[in-house]
């Protein structure tokens, strides 16, 4: 637990490592792989995290390093792990990902992919290999992932002609999500280059018994290689570092204008991406999302009398926790205690003009721990809690329902069909939201009252009498 007691220790904290973010982007790549160069466990606790969360097969390699490689170094293992990967997935891309021990031993990864590369007589037509330092000690899943998106960027996009694209640098959003954000652009009509692209790689189409090594879709290299034409970025992520940031890359190597903004999660940040949209790409707002808007408007209203009775818990990657939250405050759900394990000390900031008003009445904890959010939890008298599977022992030890998203989220199915953004998707969670706070009235309001009233009452009997 962190600040209480001055004691500086984790338990259980709130994240993952991050290599596990930049094994999430690069799933997003068509026809990559990821080797990890550094000792086996590291890769079986990103497949087995990102397999049960996806719920389909994931494979990620290891270099394996042992003691020897470990005081020599892993340069043979790398070579040979990389070897064997094209042998046997054949892949586009690889994505060579670091881990604390690699890290810590000094690997010169850039090096050894360069005499790779050169002693297998490959070229860039033949294979993007991609090397992105992620020590577990380095950061978070959250940095792990933009570092990644970054280093595709720089890697293989060129200078190229004009396009009427968009580049689109998408956030840890699920498949799901990633489907939706394609619907609006179709039914804009905007042609646009999303990166990572998961929406069929973490959630293919059922095939029978016909099984892909490395299954189909993903943004491809030629796609990425033109990146640097298009009319714009809009980046989903305002909490990263610019020297993590693809758009930032785009803006200074190419002069591609960009639009950082964050999930668009409640009204405000759905508002700020569909008019982004029409803004650079000169279109009118379809018809479609001026109902949708009207109608999340309706449903924010039909829910809000019932949502004032709720205090939020939210916790997970900074990004969805930060667009979670306005949408609970647009809502009048306080989210008292906004929590993330990534240490970038920015969403209070960038919340202000909606937490302002509000003082210490709401806590938010970066790089924080589990523990340290169950103690804000009682403290503050949260009756909801927001957030990935790894509070569900909150859950059950304070009696307190979660709503699960984010990830991982391994308790529960359909976490990679879960739609969370736009309108139509904020709506969804609303209701989501709002019906759970329902179900705890309805199921103790007879309780209630009768604290409220009835035991009132007798109270004064008995000092009446
Ligand atoms: S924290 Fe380090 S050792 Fe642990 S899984 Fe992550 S990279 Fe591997």
């Amino acid at each position: 637990m962190k600040n209480k007691n001055c004691v500086d220790v984790n338990v259980n904290p709130c994240k993952m490592c991050m290599p596990m973010g930049a094994c999430l982007a690069f799933k997003g790549m068509e026809k990559s792989i990821v080797v990890m160069h550094g000792s086996q466990g590291c890769s079986t606790y990103v497949r087995r995290h990102m397999a049960q969360h996806y719920n389909e097969p994931v494979d990620i390699a290891s270099s394996s390093l042992n003691e020897k490689a470990t005081v020599y170094g892993g340069e043979a293992n790398l070579k040979r792990g990389l070897k064997n990967v094209i042998k046997m997935y054949k892949p586009k891309t690889i994505g060579v990902v670091t881990t604390c021990l690699a890290e810590t031993i000094g690997e010169d990864i850039d090096r050894i992919l360069k005499d790779f590369m050169i002693e297998e007589k490959l070229s860039a037509e033949d294979i993007d290999i991609i090397s992105v330092p992620t020590p577990g000690y380095g950061g978070t899943q959250f940095e792990g992932y933009y570092l990644a998106v970054k280093r595709m960027v720089e890697k293989i996009t060129v200078s190229s002609e004009p396009t009427n694209k968009i580049n689109i640098i998408a956030g840890m959003m699920s498949p799901g999500d990633i489907r939706e954000i394609k619907l609006i652009l179709e039914r804009f009509g905007i042609e646009a280059v999303i990166l990572p692209d998961v929406s069929e790689t973490l959630d293919a189409p059922y095939k029978g018994l016909e099984f892909e090594k490395l299954p189909d879709g993903g943004t491809t290299s030629s796609e990425i290689k033109t990146m640097s034409g298009s009319l714009a970025t809009i980046e989903f992520g305002v909490h990263s570092r610019e020297e993590h940031s693809a758009g930032e890359y785009l803006k200074k190597e190419f002069g591609v204008p960009l639009y950082r903004m964050p999930i668009p999660i409640g009204l405000k940040n759905s508002d700020t991406f569909i008019k982004t949209l029409s803004k650079i790409s000169g279109k009118k707002i379809p018809e479609y999302y001026i109902k949708a808007r009207g109608r999340m408007l309706d449903a924010m209203i039909d829910s809000h009398k019932y949502n004032g009775e709720g205090v939020a818990a939210v916790f997970g990657e900074p990004e969805l926790v930060t667009s979670i939250s306005s949408l609970c405050l647009e809502n009048g759900i306080v989210p008292k205690v906004i929590s993330t394990g990534t240490n970038i000390k920015k969403i209070r900031e960038f919340l202000s003009e909606d937490l302002d008003k509000f003082g210490d009445e709401i806590a938010v904890l970066e790089d924080t721990d589990f523990e340290t959010i169950r103690e804000y939890v009682k403290e503050k008298g949260v009756n909801i809690l927001i957030g990935h599977s790894d509070g569900k022992y909150i859950e059950e030890k304070e009696g307190i329902p979660l709503i699960r998203v984010g990830f991982p989220v391994h308790d529960r199915v359909g976490a990679q069909r879960q739609v969370t953004i736009g309108y139509d998707g904020s709506m969804n969670l609303l209701d989501i939201l709002t019906n759970s706070l329902l179900g705890q009235k309805y199921s103790n309001y007879r309780e209630k009252m009768y604290d409220m009233y009835y035991k009132k009452d007798e109270d004064l009997k008995e000092v009446t009498v």
